[in-house]
């Protein structure tokens, strides 16, 4: 089932999300759910909030990643084949140099930005059969991980933005939250103004 992706300014977006137990409701349901709506959206990557949930879980596919003719051979190996589902993920280290990259999100459709973030982490997590994984990751594929992980501690892309750049999409971003833009995937806006 696809569900709709909750848009820029919502208090979900904004929450740290909690850890889930083993016994969570539902839960494979729930993440078939996440990769439908993942997929139906064209998103690499979708975390429960953006579906109005605060759990620690999101969903990862950097398959069309893969196919850019400007990666290394290795790079573009690693990311056709990166599919996961983190659940309760901590990273637990992050190194290496700044890098820049020009990110977007589902939940703030039309705005894309470059975002610094350190090119290498670690992170602990458990799969969908709650087995415990660490793994150490770099490029795009940790630069996802660290965008949806973002997510479940209430932080946007846009947070990590200057001031300056803040104040140029302000408007923009006020326009999404009110649901004044066009998407072409089911989407729930916070701030809609009801119809007369
Ligand atoms: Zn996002």
């Amino acid at each position: 089932m696809i569900r709709p992706i909750v848009a820029y300014g919502a208090t979900v977006l904004k929450k740290k999300s909690e850890n889930i137990s083993k016994e969570y409701p539902n839960l494979s349901k729930l993440i078939e759910d996440m990769w439908e709506t993942m997929y139906a959206s064209k998103g690499v990557g979708l975390a429960a909030p953006q579906i109005g949930l605060s759990v620690r879980i999101f969903v990862i596919d950097t398959k069309p990643f893969a196919s850019d003719d400007e990666l290394d051979p290795a790079e573009a190996k690693t990311l056709e084949f990166f599919k996961k589902v983190f659940i309760n993920p901590q990273i637990i280290k992050e190194e290496g140099d700044l890098w820049s990259f020009n990110e977007g999100c589902l939940s703030i459709p039309e705005v894309r930005e470059d975002v610094n973030r350190k090119e290498k982490i670690t992170i602990q997590y458990r799969d969908e059969q709650f087995k415990l994984h660490t793994e150490i990751l770099d490029g795009l594929a940790a630069r996802v991980v660290q965008h949806e992980y973002d997510h479940i501690e209430g932080v946007l892309f846009t947070d990590h933005l200057s001031s300056l750049k803040k104040r140029l999409i302000k408007n923009k971003l006020t326009s999404i939250s009110k649901g004044l833009i066009t998407v072409d995937y089911p989407m729930r806006f916070p701030n809609k103004l009801r119809r007369k």
